[in-house]
């Protein structure tokens, strides 16, 4: 399959911005990662979800990047994310976008007709059998069963993504975007030679894929760390690394295709694993960090204390009191513990600094809060309705919210997973 000329580059970061002020702030941590020699591209992302919460359209996204980029004279490539969109969401996000996160996961566990998935195994029987991937001690072995039970399980999800894909190919045009298809949001992880005879299918059904979100084992909860074996999950990028380049070779796939980490950010004890198996693969890897932009304005509201620490505590004390409704969509990657969120009285009385040390997300400080901060994660609904209000405190505050999204962006995301922990 030829390559596409719009190339996703080896290393890229997909970073929110839900309210559309970040943008420049964002790409100064690119700037700094390229200044530190390594070109890590931004590429803006926001869910439908995230739009129809926040009441945005796709649009937006896209000027508050072309503004940033125009205002810091960036000139290498960056891309806005249509995240997890579907046939029935795609339309608004088709002339803004030129990244397209192809969400199948609705569609996992549902058959495809018996016709098609017999025709799937009969012409992948030559995938039985040994399989050599790079750095496995052993070859690994796809059996006849494999084959049929990924057939029986994702391929009613690329035959969706390959239909969603030709949609977005006669509307777009080839070539002028990047594809990714994600089976993140769903309840078990693929194994690597799922992956493999997965991506078979994908080049079967000539999506020229450049990204794929795979889901790995672990909990990958919202803003917060990794809840899982780290050891494991190591293990497991590195063979769904190999198993990408094994597809790339074999399959005609895009010589870019990479993984896309859908990380809901701050997976900081992984991010070594995530570098060394770059490292080892010669592999690249689409960091998406999910919003938590959004956290570093609050972090940033509080820091500057008077009205706009005010603001931050309303905004919790309304979280608080709307924690179900807010919650609900964002159920599967949450865990907050409700003892262990003070009360808004209790809040009130905070300091600037209390707050912060509470919401940023350092473990070596005693007053760091998961709960709160995943309740705040979602909590951006509540910002969102005060509208002006919020935005107001946000540009009287810019100076210092950016410099809580840029250090945030490049030194606990950027560093570690791109440039090995080496500022
Ligand atoms: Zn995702």
């Amino acid at each position: 399959m030829n390559d596409s000329p719009v190339n996703l580059p080896k290393y890229s970061i997909g970073v929110g911005d839900r309210f559309a002020h970040q943008a420049k702030a964002q790409l100064k941590a690119c700037i700094f990662a390229a200044q530190a020699g390594v070109e890590v591209v931004p590429v803006w992302n926001k869910s439908n979800r995230e739009h129809l919460i926040i009441g945005s359209e796709p649009a937006l996204t896209r000027a508050a990047a072309d503004a940033a980029v125009k205002e810091l004279g960036w000139t290498k490539a960056y891309f806005c994310d249509a995240d997890h969109i579907n046939l029935k969401t795609v339309d608004r996000f088709l002339a803004p976008c030129d990244f397209f996160t192809i969400d199948v996961a609705d569609f996992i566990g549902e058959k495809a007709d018996d016709a098609a998935i017999s025709g799937f195994i009969e012409r992948h029987q030559h995938l039985v059998g040994p399989v050599q991937l790079q750095g496995s001690a052993e070859p690994l072995r796809i059996t006849a069963e494999l084959v049929r039970s990924v057939a029986e399980k994702f391929l009613a999800a690329v035959l969706h993504a390959g239909e969603v894909y030709r949609k977005l190919e006669a509307e777009k045009g080839r070539g002028n975007f990047v594809a990714e298809v994600s089976m993140d949001e769903t309840d078990s992880a693929q194994t690597p030679l799922e992956l493999l005879v997965i991506l078979a299918a994908i080049a079967e059904e000539k999506i020229p894929v450049q990204t794929i979100a795979p889901k790995f084992s672990g909990r990958f909860n919202k803003g917060v760390d990794y809840v899982g074996d780290v050891a494991q999950f190591s293990r497991e990028i590195e063979l769904d690394m190999a198993a990408i380049a094994y597809a790339i070779e074999h399959f005609h796939l895009p010589t870019n295709l990479k993984l896309s980490v859908h990380s809901g950010s701050d997976k900081f004890s992984i991010y070594p694993a995530i570098y060394a198996a770059m490292q080892k693969f010669n592999a690249g890897v689409h960091l998406k960090t999910a919003g938590t932009t959004w956290l570093e304005e609050l972090i940033g509201l509080a820091e500057s204390d008077g009205d706009a620490l005010a603001l931050a505590k309303e905004i919790y004390a309304e979280a608080f009191a709307h924690q179900a409704e807010l919650c609900a969509p964002y159920a599967t990657v949450i865990d907050i513990d409700l003892a262990k969120l003070p009360s808004p009285e209790e809040v009130k009385g905070w300091s600037s600094a209390q707050f912060t040390s509470a919401l940023r997300h350092d473990v070596n400080d005693a007053a760091y809060n998961s709960s709160l901060r995943q309740l705040l994660h979602v909590g951006f609904k509540v910002a969102a309705k005060m509208g002006p209000r919020y935005l107001d405190l946000l540009e009287s505050n810019e100076a210092v919210i950016a410099r809580n999204v840029t250090t945030n962006l490049y030194e606990r995301h950027i560093v570690p997973v791109f440039l090995g922990g080496v500022r």
